[in-house]
């Protein structure tokens, strides 16, 4: 029996609820696939602040501890009560973005999943989604503009300047188109890549990049979209893509983009990924999408499904657990068939049945 080691980061606001949940699927599901997870939990963000008198957010026995771990489990952190600290020890800042760069998380994985019994939720016509859809956003996270020197404001000729500067390196690109390719190869092989290859040489080293790593990839169908044509065909048939592939600052806006065209934040999970390692195994940091959710945190009545499908992310791509992954991904296209809603996907539709965040954790795992 395989025995794998997570460190679960529950956080902040709705973040320890839905973990709970996230607690019961893996208990459920490594009883089934006949593998074992030790689970160490650790503090982060706001609840680390005031456990360390507002010292930091990500606790040095914290960062060792998902050190040791094959994947991060992580809930999500922040909220009011912390939002009069500098910002660089606000939660967000100084958990999340230190974390990424610690572990070389480069290529984040956010699925916009639209399920076709959810299509009310979504702002985008019915008939344009009637089957919903289902798109994969490959974004690079740790190059282009949000990292490339110099970074700053001066003055130019007497006047005040900012400056940005984008860079990609050809091995940027390289890796993350890897990562797009084997993930399209494992979904419909279809494999779009958004640029701005019209204006920026950036993109233009992009686009030749990606093309030479396609020659990998044969069975994968390989597009390119300049970056506003890609928001607007988006919105216009989100049906028509599979994988999208794109740079850090343009991925930031589209699977933004395509949170909002799925209906709810609290249906959709994320993936961190670094590089493998020698034996091929990816470290790797899941999370819900969406925030702390102040404003239902407490309740009882989050949508733990954000949290229970980046386990199964989590099972996938860290643990290679693909059985117990898919069979999580199911359980919850069950639930939502079967008409199970918590208040941000329910609709009062007939055959729907509105739950709070622990019966919708105990419905999945009965479908399990
Ligand atoms: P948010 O994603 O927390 O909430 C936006 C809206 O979506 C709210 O109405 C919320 O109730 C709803 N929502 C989110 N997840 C839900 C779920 N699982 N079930 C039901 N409804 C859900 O965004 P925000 O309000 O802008 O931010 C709140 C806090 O979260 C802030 O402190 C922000 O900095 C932090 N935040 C953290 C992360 C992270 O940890 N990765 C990401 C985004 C925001």
């Amino acid at each position: 029996m395989s025995l794998h080691r997570i460190a679960v980061l529950p956080g902040d606001g709705i973040g320890p609820e839905v973990m709970e949940e996230a607690h019961k699927v893996l208990a459920a599901v490594s009883e089934k696939f006949e593998f074992e997870v030790s689970q160490e939990t650790f503090l982060i963000g706001g609840a680390a602040l005031d456990a360390t008198d507002n010292i930091t957010a990500l606790p040095e026995a914290t960062l060792k501890g998902c050190e040791e771990a094959d994947a991060i489990l992580f809930g999500s952190v922040g909220g009011p009560k912390w939002e009069h600290l500098p910002p660089d020890i606000q939660p967000e800042r100084g958990a999340l973005l230190p974390m990424r760069k610690h572990f070389g998380l480069f290529a984040n994985l956010r699925p916009g999943v639209c399920h076709p019994n959810l299509i009310d939720a979504s702002p985008v016509k019915n008939e344009l989604i009637a089957n919903g859809f289902n798109v994969l956003c490959v974004r690079e996270l740790t190059g282009g503009i949000y990292f490339g020197e110099p970074k700053e404001r001066k003055v130019i000729e007497g006047e005040e300047v900012a400056i940005d500067t984008m860079v990609y390196r050809r091995s940027e690109i390289k890796r993350i188109a890897h990562v797009a390719f084997k993930a399209a190869q494992g979904r419909d092989k279809r494999l779009c890549s958004v640029d701005k290859a019209n204006v920026l040489q950036n993109s233009v080293l992009w686009r030749e990049v990606v093309i030479e790593v396609a020659k990998e990839y044969p069975e994968v169908t390989l597009s390119h979209l300049y970056v506003d044509n890609a928001a607007m065909q988006l919105i216009r048939h989100a049906p028509d893509f599979d994988v999208i592939v794109t740079g850090n600052l343009f991925g930031d806006i589209l699977s933004d983009e395509m949170a909002m065209i799925s209906g709810s934040l609290g249906l959709l999970p994320s993936a961190s990924l670094g590089e493998p390692d020698p034996e091929g195994h990816t470290f790797g940091l899941y999370e819900p999408s969406g925030g702390s959710a102040p404003d239902i945190a407490g309740q009882g009545i989050a949508n733990p499904i954000a949290q229970i499908l980046s386990l199964a992310m989590l099972l996938r791509y860290s643990l290679e657990e693909d059985e117990a992954a898919s069979a999580i991904e199911s359980a919850v296209e069950q639930a939502i068939g079967d008409g199970i809603r918590t208040g941000d996907i329910f609709s009062a539709k007939e055959g729907e049945r509105k739950v709070n965040t622990s019966e919708m954790g105990a419905a999945i795992v009965e479908r399990l």
